[in-house]
């Protein structure tokens, strides 16, 4: 086990570099060790990151050599993490609370899976050329990296949805200025420093500041030397960005929260649908974006369904992440605690009633099903991040999308039944990015994954997750010895 306190640093232009404001610490939520110390990158070291990474943009030569050789780049740093996956997970395990089964299998092993889809979609960026056009004009669209990219990163993802952003982001060929959250610098710096001399990538193409939403945040996003912000993290906090981005119209994509529904009809296969919902609603505590958090339930199977739920809750394993057998590890922090259990204190209040859990030990929370409560209540309608699922019951179809429906959120859903017509029926009608038929949390590195209405704007993973890093530049090459107007004016006069 890693045991010694790591004091963070920023990674500018290729070197690592100490300084800032404001300093913080990340512990483990397990047991509150200390485990990083860190200063907060303020104005000016934020902005020797972005003149870092524009300088590497516009000298480098990154943007400008062979897909294939930014491919490899990837490849190798793939490799590094896999060879690091063991000492990284644990990290995150401890500085995120995620168990390690977890850490090691979807955040660790499903970033290197990433890494090396975007080598491969590095290779497969295309333009379009018209067939519209007559023989002497060539028309075409060419993509170019956008620029210089800001990657803001919350802390339950810390290193997978570090990947998600810097992959597609360096297959474009553009250059980045990571910042870590606040809650989890560790386990993002843990991840950077896997490109350090790394072969191929040219210093400043990769850079990573420190420090909380203000000073840093705010300082990179307004910063009139990063083109594109792609963030990750609240609502609230994504709206924010949009604000700031806009004083230079810096283009952006956000991923910002979820209040995924499952709509469970009568015809469903219960027991795939009880595993995939215990699982599907408090896996990393429930701090997950597409966490399953309202069930929706048919009338017809209300009563048993729930009864069941709150039995398989029940089993599943709390305890220490570090623990292989623990599926349920401690929530991030005592500020995430806090938010938590606000609206704990609430279920009385709007009506409701705790069927499963409601139990706090330190920063653990059991998992816990509320039912009763309206479907507008704080309940109902906000995010909670936390293992606090809300039950409601449908009369019908139209019922159980209605209330599906019902929130501004609009990331993640999944439908349960075995009737295709319904299916696809229920599908349609969902205002919903990442819809899942008879399953929950399925993600794949090549499907594209992101939120309508309030969960935002963009997407990440995919083709569609690299074109994001792209700006489109249309060129019409004419071959004709006659400028096209002055034959138009021409026959005018
Ligand atoms: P957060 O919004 O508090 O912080 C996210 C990041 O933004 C952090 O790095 C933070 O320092 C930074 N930040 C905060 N204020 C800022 C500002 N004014 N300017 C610039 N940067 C600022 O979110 P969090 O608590 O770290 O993460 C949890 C949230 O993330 C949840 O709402 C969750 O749903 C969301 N999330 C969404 C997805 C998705 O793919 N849609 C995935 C994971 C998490």
């Amino acid at each position: 086990m890693i045991d010694q306190v790591l004091e963070a640093r920023h990674y500018v232009g290729g070197e690592w570099i100490e300084g800032g404001c404001d300093p913080f610490e990340s512990t483990a939520s397990h047991d509150g060790r200390l485990i990083c110390r860190a200063l907060a990158a303020d104005a000016g070291i934020v902005d020797q990151a972005v003149a870092a990474a524009r300088e590497a943009f516009v000298t480098s030569g990154w943007k400008d050599r062979r897909a294939a050789e930014r491919a490899a780049v990837l490849l190798e740093l793939a490799d590094r993490l896999e060879a690091q996956a063991a000492p990284i997970a644990e990290l995150v395990a401890r500085e995120m609370g995620k168990p390690i089964r977890l850490s090691v299998d979807r955040e660790i092993h499903g970033a290197i899976d990433k890494l090396r889809f975007f080598a491969g979609a590095a290779r497969a960026l295309v333009g379009d050329v018209t067939g519209a056009s007559p023989a002497h004009l060539l028309d075409l669209t060419m993509p170019t990296p956008v620029g210089v990219c800001a990657l803001v990163i919350p802390w339950n993802d810390p290193v997978d949805l570090t990947v998600r952003k810097l992959g597609p982001a360096l297959a474009a060929g553009c250059t980045v200025v990571v910042k870590s959250s606040e809650e989890t610098p560790a386990s993002t710096e843990a991840f950077i420093r896997l490109c350090e001399d790394l072969p191929g990538l040219p210093p400043g193409v990769v850079n990573l500041v420190h420090g909380p939403g203000a000073p840093t945040g705010e300082a990179l996003v307004r910063h009139p030397g990063v083109d594109k912000v792609s963030f990750t993290g609240s609502t609230a906090t994504g709206r924010r960005i949009m604000e700031l981005a806009a004083g230079t119209l810096k283009r952006v994509s956000l991923e910002c929260g979820g209040k995924a529904p499952a709509l469970v009809f009568a015809d469903c296969d219960r027991a795939k649908a009880l595993d995939a919902l215990s699982y599907g609603a408090f896996l990393y505590s429930g701090q997950s974006c597409t966490a399953a958090t309202r069930l929706i339930v048919d009338d017809a199977i209300y009563d048993e369904f729930v009864a069941d739920l709150v039995e398989r809750s029940e089993q599943l394993p709390v305890g220490d992440p570090l623990d292989e057998g623990s599926l349920i590890g401690p929530l991030v922090s005592q500020r995430q605690l806090d938010k938590v259990q606000q609206f704990l204190a609430a279920v009385d209040g709007e009506g409701g009633t705790i069927a499963a859990g409601g139990r706090v030990d330190g920063l653990y929370v059991w998992p816990t099903i509320v039912t009763g409560v309206d479907i507008a209540s704080t309940l109902a309608q906000e995010e909670i991040f936390g293992p606090v699922l809300t039950v409601f019951r449908a009369e019908g179809e139209e019922h159980a999308v209605q209330i599906a429906n019902g929130v501004r959120y609009g990331l993640g859903a999944s439908v349960w039944t075995k009737d295709i017509d319904r299916a696809l029926r229920v599908v349609r009608k969902l205002e919903f990015g990442d819809v899942w038929v008879n399953t929950h949390y399925v993600r794949q590195a090549e499907t594209p994954f992101g939120g309508w209405k309030e969960s935002g704007v963009g997407r990440e993973l995919g083709l569609a997750g690299v074109r994001e890093y792209l700006a489109w530049k249309r060129v019409a090459i004419d071959t004709s010895p006659q400028f096209h107007l002055k034959t138009w004016f021409e026959d005018e006069s």
